[in-house]
């Protein structure tokens, strides 16, 4: 397993710098999380308070189950590790990312009321895992942003459950969790969803500015 370990946090550290530079995971926001073991559930993750845009292999954790630590760290596991291994269980990723983009952050305001955004017709679509057309339909369900972990995990899993297709959601103002069957495949559909996320946002900004001008 050690070897497994070291070679999800390489993962995750190039993933993660990727992403930063994106700005993304700016400051120490985000977190990001790779399936190291999947019986018992160990996961390898990054740790809470650490800058993503310098992260090293000794910043990424391992957790069990339940979100506690059982490597040696000076640290402590993020609050939000518990809706990593969430995820992980419900969905059976093999790893979920979270990022905090100016456009995810924006766009999960705007669409609270709604309870989720809609994204259709657009090619870049064809990116999710199972999508074959840009005719697709996606649903990002949104949920309101909580400090109390436990209950924002129980509403995530209420909102798995509720919306088994979906490839990621967004918490209110806060960003984008996304998950695939490997790092790879969760990094493609973090790509891709803020790229729609990103493509709605600058649209609707169009159209505004060009009703203002009327
Ligand atoms: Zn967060």
């Amino acid at each position: 397993m050690v070897e497994q370990f070291e070679e999800m946090a390489t993962g995750i550290v190039s993933v993660a710098r990727g992403f930063y530079a994106r700005g993304w995971l700016l400051g120490t926001s985000g977190n990001l999380s790779a399936v190291v073991q999947r019986e018992p559930l160990r996961l390898a993750i990054t740790a809470s308070g650490v800058d993503k845009g310098e992260l090293s292999s000794e910043q990424v954790i391992l957790i069990d189950e339940d979100a506690r630590l059982l490597n040696e760290y000076p640290g402590k596991p993020s609050d939000e590790s518990l809706l990593h291994t969430c995820i992980a269980k419900q969905r059976g990723a093999g790893a979920v990312l979270h990022t905090h983009s100016i456009w995810n952050t924006i766009l999960s305001d705007l669409y609270a009321n709604d309870g989720g955004v809609r994204i259709e017709g657009y090619e870049m679509l064809k990116g999710l895992a199972g999508v074959r057309t840009h005719e697709h339909s996606e649903w990002l369900p949104i949920v309101d942003n909580s400090q109390d972990m436990p209950a924002l995990a129980e509403t995530v899993s209420k909102i798995l459950n509720e919306h088994p297709s979906a490839h990621g959601f967004l918490i209110r103002r806060h960003g984008l969790y996304a998950w695939g069957e490997n790092l790879a495949q969760a990094k493609r559909h973090v790509e891709i969803l803020e790229f729609l996320l990103e493509a709605m946002g600058r649209a609707i900004e169009i159209k505004q500015s060009e009703l203002n001008r009327g």
